[in-house]
């Protein structure tokens, strides 16, 4: 489906309609996904003073063989996504950098609710080791048999941290019977139940 959405340049405000489509399915072609985890899918270049912006909009990416759908809500609308005979996993995020982050964990193969346990071990072992707030963390990517995160403060990149597969996998033990699968906001601020 095509959706219109009326885009404002941030640095000249002058108002653009642009015609996206507001689903990707990757389950037979994945061709559109590295626009997807690169932003170029979300940049737009302002007709008038050519200004590159990302834009976000409310839009569902989708594979059926990953079994995965995921719902990007940038306006936080009220959704009543789950169906009870919806085997699928379904999440919803608030931003892009979420929205890649959980298409990442999918197809590294992790579990994202003992990704999130993860983050938050590592927010606070930072936060408390050093002088500094970890505003933004995101998983991403799986490599050298570890998990690589990168952190943020309010402003600034802070650096990567890692974190081994072994400890991923003995985490995942620990906490799967615990695991609420129909949950479908998970990230750090949902995750306490799991501590
Ligand atoms: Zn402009």
């Amino acid at each position: 489906m095509k959706t219109e959405i009326l885009f404002c340049c941030p640095k000249c405000g002058n108002k653009h309609v642009l015609n996206l489509d507001d689903e990707i399915d990757l389950t037979e072609d994945k061709s559109k996904l590295k626009s997807l985890l690169d932003d170029s899918y979300f940049s737009f270049s302002c007709e008038s003073c050519a200004e590159q912006s990302v834009v976000e909009f409310p839009f569902i990416v989708k594979d059926d063989k990953a079994n995965f759908l995921y719902k990007l809500n940038p306006n936080d609308e009220m959704l009543f996504l789950l169906k009870d005979n919806d085997e699928r996993e379904i999440r919803v995020v608030k931003n892009l950098n979420e929205l890649k982050e959980k298409i990442r964990i999918k197809y590294f193969r992790l579990n994202d609710h003992v990704v999130e346990y993860i983050k938050k071990l590592i927010k606070e072992d930072i936060e408390k080791n050093n002088n500094v707030n970890v505003e933004e963390i995101y998983f991403a990517k799986y490599e050298d048999e570890k998990l690589h995160f990168v952190l943020f403060d309010k402003e600034n990149y802070l650096g990567v941290m890692t974190y081994s597969k072994s400890g991923y996998i003995k985490i995942f033990k620990e906490l799967k019977e615990k695991i609420d699968k129909n949950l479908q906001i998970v990230n750090l601020s949902t995750i306490d139940y799991l501590f």
